[in-house]
């Protein structure tokens, strides 16, 4: 069947066009001023309205096990949400539950083919190294996962050495995969919240306290070092400090192939609202900063120091303990009243992928600080691009799957957790006005989202298979 998008204006990374666009089955087929089918095509008018690529968001979390409980949004519901909100394509990350990567891999990809209901990529966590991990690691690449994720924080955890992180980063480069790094000082952290806790501090904004911000920043130095040393590429998530920008901007002027990425929590949030009574809302990690971190951010985001916006998606109830209605049926998880008596115990956590696309719009897009293809390139084209998904994804071309949004620029929504169809219990923008959102939502040709009505079901999203990483 034919699809056409009738007198819409077309926004690419690159350009701004009044134009017609036929989908084909699951692609763009064709774009053009005018363009005429016979009468079985569905036509849909989007005079006066945009035409965004689907949004990508290469940081989700879903159905993930933490502190005795579980990320509130599975593969079914974390997709749907990221749907509402104008985004098609997610990358989430497969936990090294053992040395075995492939099997790790397989557990994962069968759970989430059952239940995404928009196509997702994968990553996969290196949290421990071993000669047969090292053996690994390039047959991910056949599984189409083309991407790792190494940390220099949790002890005890996650963290590799110095030397490992290293390794991991040589057998990338030489596998066309990349090293994704969460930066942060493990052993600082480590001795910081053991002091906390025998002084018996346990509110939320201790969670920030003992993650000092220099621990990120010599964590992006160390983390350019290497990869310049290693001549590996090297890609910083969750970048939430102006030092981090400073050292990103740094190991980029020195021609070193290494790329950022931030998140609206960065953006929007600081400390301050980890002193709230409810601020166990706001715990993430690393965890959200100061004015000036957030000021830089924005500055990284317009000079393009930083290539893109993701979210960190992770959400956890507030309380954990009364349902919410989701789907007509009660459900609720055990979420952040775990740590109502020791912040070390609040799983760490935000809602965001359903948010992303309509807060950023409108802090970038309709305040004036930036372009529509701006917008565009830091949330859909980038994010595409750099993990190996372009121009399947993240673009409006001929041949590309037809992951499109029909966008209305001047529809204001008061938003919150009412709107946003994350299944949590509450929403970082409450009674946030926004300004542009996504009035119908395509997924490779098929209306998932209808003005507010879901359309979409738990299995339609296909496993996306990544292209090797190519230098930026
Ligand atoms: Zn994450």
């Amino acid at each position: 069947m034919q699809t056409l998008i009738k007198n819409g204006t077309i926004i690419t990374e690159k350009a701004t066009i009044r134009a017609d666009l036929l989908i084909g089955g699951e692609k763009i087929i064709q774009i053009s001023d005018t363009i005429q089918t016979d009468s079985s095509a569905r036509i849909f008018d989007a005079t006066g309205l945009l035409v965004l690529p689907g949004g990508v968001d290469v940081h989700v979390h879903l159905d993930l096990p933490m502190f005795g409980t579980v990320s509130s949004d599975d593969h079914y519901t974390g997709t749907k949400a990221a749907a509402f909100g104008g985004t098609t394509t997610v990358i989430d990350f497969v936990s090294q539950n053992s040395d075995n990567l492939l099997k790790n891999v397989k557990q994962l990809r069968e759970k989430a083919e059952r239940n995404a209901a928009i196509d997702f990529g994968l990553h996969a966590n290196i949290t421990h190294l071993s000669t047969v991990v090292e053996k690994a690691i390039p047959s991910l690449v056949k599984e189409g996962i083309t991407s790792v994720k190494v940390f220099t924080a949790y002890n005890n955890r996650l963290r590799l050495l110095d030397g490992e992180i290293f390794k991991v980063m040589r057998i990338a480069r030489d596998n066309g995969i990349l090293t994704m790094l969460h930066a942060e000082n493990g052993d600082v952290i480590e001795l910081l919240v053991n002091e906390a806790i025998a002084e018996g501090h346990i509110t939320p904004e201790w969670h920030s306290r003992t993650r000092p911000v220099w621990g990120s920043v010599e964590a992006v130095v160390r983390g350019s070092a290497l990869s310049a040393i290693a001549n590996a590429p090297l890609y910083i998530v969750h970048m939430n400090a102006a030092g981090e920008v400073d050292q990103l901007e740094y190991a980029r002027k020195q021609g070193l192939n290494v790329m950022g990425e931030t998140c609206p929590q960065y953006l929007f949030f600081t400390e301050e609202d980890l002193k709230k009574p409810d601020g166990s809302k706001w715990i993430c990690s690393p965890p959200v900063r100061k004015e000036e971190d957030q000021k830089r951010l924005w500055e990284g985001l317009l000079t393009g120091v930083i290539q893109t916006i993701a979210t960190d998606h992770c959400p956890f109830f507030y309380d954990g303990t009364k349902p919410i209605v989701y789907e007509d049926k009660p459900i609720a998880i055990p979420g952040k009243e775990l740590g109502r008596n020791d912040f070390t115990k609040i799983p760490n956590g935000l809602p965001g992928v359903g948010d992303r696309m309509p807060v950023m719009w409108t802090e970038m897009v309709s305040s004036g600080r930036f372009s529509a293809s701006q917008f565009v390139s830091l949330t859909c084209a980038n994010p595409a691009r750099i993990f190996g998904m372009y121009p399947q994804k993240g673009t409006i071309q001929i041949g590309s799957d037809a992951d499109l949004v029909i966008w209305d620029s001047n529809l204001i929504v008061n938003y919150g957790v009412a709107h946003s169809q994350q299944r949590t219990d509450y929403n970082l923008y409450e009674g946030w006005k926004l300004r542009g959102f996504p009035v119908q939502v395509f997924s490779r040709g098929d209306l998932i989202v209808d003005r507010g009505n879901w359309l979409g079901k738990p299995g339609r999203g296909k496993y996306i298979h990544r292209e090797p990483f190519v230098n930026q």
